[in-house]
């Protein structure tokens, strides 16, 4: 089996902005490993979200190929993306994106109801999740009546609570403080190892990056240098 789990292919892109052409991607080429921990750094406006986007087949392409699990995303109807993101992707947000009207339970719950599992299930995995990033006395709470990092945490069990192969990050500690900061990168990553998922972190903080297994330097839309960490210490 191939281990290359996320392979990009001269990816560019260019948006149209006003007649004036902005190159946010200037041919891509990258390889994640199943399992790997890799981080996006740059600057604000280097193309990080973007690439993350283009990944995840939220935004098309100009050129190039994206290919995942070895199938070439980037040649998929919208059908066919919004049925691969729910049966392999997740998605950790930086302002967490959870729905103010639900409860932390039932915010979790929400990616299993698209999977058909009956509501009993459904509760029983969601709360096994909450357990899991420390919310066991919070799922009732609704997101405002949970911190910033209370917050996050919801959202990391959300988007852990199917099983995906990969999630995705972007920005995911930039509303909170350093401290929480570390806190949640670390759940993040703990969460992924659990089950060798593969994690895409985006962040302009190079303390985030330190977490990582891979560092994938960004600079004006190309990745300019790909550091391989050394094996670290998981605590
Ligand atoms: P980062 O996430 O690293 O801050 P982005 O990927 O958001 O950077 O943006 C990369 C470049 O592409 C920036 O110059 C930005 O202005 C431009 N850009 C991003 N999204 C759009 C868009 N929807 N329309 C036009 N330009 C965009
Ligand atoms: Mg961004």
């Amino acid at each position: 089996m191939n281990d290359v789990v996320i392979r990009l292919k001269d990816i560019t892109k260019i948006y149209n902005v006003g007649g004036e052409k902005v190159v946010a991607l200037d041919r891509v080429n990258l390889e994640i490993k199943r399992g790997e921990i890799c981080c996006l750094l740059g600057a604000s406006g280097s193309g990080k979200s973007t690439l993350l986007n283009v990944m995840a087949g939220i935004e098309k392409l100009t050129s190039g190929e994206v290919i995942m699990n070895e199938k070439k995303v980037s040649k998929f109807t919208e059908n066919q993306l919004a049925i691969f993101r729910q049966k392999y992707l997740g998605f950790v947000f930086q302002s967490y994106n959870l729905i103010n009207s639900l409860t932390a339970l039932e915010n979790v719950e929400m990616p299993l109801i698209f999977k058909r599992i009956s509501a009993k299930n459904r509760r029983q995995i969601a709360s096994v999740m909450l357990d899991k990033v420390g919310l066991t006395s919070r799922v009732k709470h609704r997101p405002t009546q949970m911190s910033g990092g209370q917050q996050q945490r919801v959202g990391i069990a959300r988007a852990f609570v199917t099983k995906p192969e990969i999630v995705f990050a972007d920005e995911p500690t930039g509303n909170l403080d350093s401290k929480t900061a570390n806190e949640i990168i670390k759940l993040i990553k703990q969460m992924a190892r659990e089950n060798n998922q593969t994690l895409v972190i985006v962040t302009h903080d190079a303390g985030v990056a330190t977490f990582a297994d891979k560092i994938i330097h960004i600079h004006d839309g190309s990745i300019t240098k790909v550091e391989e960490m050394e094996e670290q210490n998981e605590n």
